[in-house]
């Protein structure tokens, strides 16, 4: 077998065309409108051979957003696993299907299950190095997270939006508009604390609890 340095001017631009081809007639196939589309081939990544079916302009255009958009979204997988350590220990923490709400220049914030409840998290730095942060705002009871997926993703913009918690706000979404929160809409009414459920405020502490 020969790699792409191997061959021959010629032989290359048959190759290439020929893809490039290949990628028109299957997006045709599938009824799709005809794509514009660059097309990168290497065996080795310094020498990588391309084609296009669009201006040199639109090509670089289109690469050098991908790439950033790779850039920004590497460290926290749309849909994965992200291990994390939170507190001052260090705990480690796997967080199962990470979905990224939101971000900002400082933070990155995700909703994962934990045990089976979705949890809120901000972490810090670009590869989340300056720590992950729990949100107790999602909670149900004495019980960190919540069972409702949506409702877990719109408290988590909520919380990182809101003024009071100093997270700096969400500067670029990455989940649907009816998924953003806003922190009006979790505000406790009684103690206009976001993610409050209007209870635990009104609770005396301790003394008067009933129990076995
Ligand atoms: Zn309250």
């Amino acid at each position: 077998m020969k790699t792409l340095r191997d061959m021959t001017e010629p032989e290359l631009r048959e190759l290439m065309e020929a893809m490039a081809r290949s990628i028109e007639k299957m997006a045709f196939a599938m009824g799709v409108e005809k794509p514009q589309f660059a097309l990168l081939v290497w065996n080795d990544p310094q020498i990588a051979q391309y084609i296009s079916n669009c201006t040199r302009e639109t090509m670089i255009q289109a690469l050098r957003e991908t790439t950033d958009r790779i850039e920004r979204n590497q460290d926290v997988p749309r849909e994965g696993s992200v291990t994390g350590a939170t507190g001052p220990d260090g705990d480690r923490i796997e967080i199962e299907d990470a979905l990224l709400v939101g971000e900002n220049e400082l933070s990155k914030f995700l909703v994962g299950r934990v045990e089976g409840r979705w949890m809120g998290f901000a972490l810090q730095g670009p590869k989340g190095q300056g720590g992950m942060f729990v949100f107790t705002e999602l909670h149900e009871g004495t019980q960190l997270g919540l069972l409702d997926r949506e409702r877990a993703i719109r408290l988590t913009g909520a919380v990182a939006c809101d003024p009071e918690a100093m997270y700096g706000g969400i500067d670029r979404w990455h989940v649907p508009a009816e998924l953003r929160g806003r922190p009006d809409d979790f505000r406790c009414v009684l103690c206009s604390q976001v993610g409050c459920d209007g209870v635990e405020c009104q609770e005396p502490t301790g003394q008067e609890e009933v129990g076995p």
